[in-house]
């Protein structure tokens, strides 16, 4: 069977440097959604905990009531519950949102200041924390998010300035109505490594922590190190006579006698389909020949295991897509072992 290493002192290397940047990992929510990257929720949230984060950060309840033993706290992106839930925050991506949560809830409050995905108005603010007041509604945090932090542009900067304004509108309101100040964050992965200062309540890291920066050249590189690494496991070894065709349309064929292994895996767990045209190689630089069928592949040669890939930016670069998707698709059903 296929599976997934995930390894633990990557993973620590990695918490331990954003950490250091954002000075404190009390500081780290560790964005665990959709299967933390494909890494393993469940995985991730044990290794999260026991390295001592005490929160994270998921897109549905689902998600979080999978990992809610080992977190005091978990906000959630885009769910909102039919009752108060203990240590869940829920974001209120629109106003609609806060008469849908239940009294009592735990809230955060997110504010659109530039991306225009989703998020609150600036000048819905007042009108917001009215709301929630009236409703009994928890304020814990009020929050944005970047839309291009990663780029050598001045969107990070702008949308920076427009968040102060928001920190300012929300304590002038907090005030007015005496509910007690929420904390404040924006940072994901390539704003915190753009930020020598970081003096916010919260980060928010998911590509980071996983191990990979994304910051356009000439921006700052961390050292992080990949965590996950994709292995398969031979079904069976062939040889074949020059001039054999291999797989879906053929389209590799022996340049000489080779021998042929047939491995466990394809794009139906998640791995991307080649289309054999230009090959891709494993992690030890062998080439995967021809098409990558459903459930399987094949490559030269005869080990009982192959390592697809141990950093994903080789495969995000020949597919044309980013690294988050390499990772995301891996199907939940792959095995995950931590190392
Ligand atoms: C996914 C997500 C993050 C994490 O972003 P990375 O670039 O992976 O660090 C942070 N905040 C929000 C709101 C997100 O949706």
């Amino acid at each position: 069977m296929s599976y997934i290493l995930i390894d633990r002192s990557n993973y620590f290397h990695n918490l331990n440097i954003i950490s250091k940047q954002i000075k404190g990992k009390d500081k780290l929510f560790v964005v665990l959604k959709d299967n933390a990257y494909g890494h393993g929720i469940v995985q991730m949230a044990k290794l999260s905990k026991e390295f001592g984060i005490k929160q994270s950060a998921v897109q549905t309840i689902k998600e979080a009531m999978s990992i809610k033993n080992y977190f005091p706290y978990i906000l959630v992106f885009n769910d909102l519950p039919q009752n108060k839930m203990n240590g869940i925050g829920f974001a209120i991506n629109y106003i609609k949102y806060i008469e849908k949560i239940p009294k009592n809830s735990i809230v955060e409050l997110k504010i659109d200041t530039g991306m225009h995905r989703n998020g609150i108005k600036i000048k819905e603010i007042a009108d917001a924390l009215r709301l929630i007041k009236n409703k009994n509604l928890i304020l814990k945090g009020v929050f944005t998010h970047f839309k291009s932090a990663d780029e050598l542009t001045s969107e990070y900067f702008w949308q920076k300035e427009n968040f102060k304004e928001v920190k300012k509108e929300v304590k002038r309101v907090c005030n007015n109505l005496k509910i007690p100040l929420p904390s404040f964050h924006s940072h994901n992965s390539a704003a915190i490594f753009r930020n020598k200062n970081f003096n916010e309540a919260f980060a928010r890291s998911g590509i980071s922590i996983y191990g990979y920066h994304c910051l356009s050249y000439p921006l700052p590189n961390p050292s992080l190190k990949p965590v996950l690494s994709l292995w398969a496991e031979k079904i069976n070894t062939s040889k074949f006579k020059k001039g054999a065709r291999i797989g879906y349309g053929g389209v590799f064929e022996t340049p000489q006698n080779m021998t042929v292994s047939t491995y466990d895996i394809g794009y139906g767990d998640g791995f991307f389909r080649n289309d054999g045209l230009t090959p891709i190689k494993t992690a030890n630089g062998k080439n995967i020949l021809g098409r990558i069928s459903m459930n399987s592949m094949s490559i030269n040669g005869d080990d009982k295991e192959v390592c697809l890939f141990d950093d994903a930016s080789y495969l995000a670069k020949h597919f044309h897509t980013i690294i988050y998707e390499i990772t995301t698709r891996l199907s939940p059903n792959i095995k995950r072992i931590i190392v």
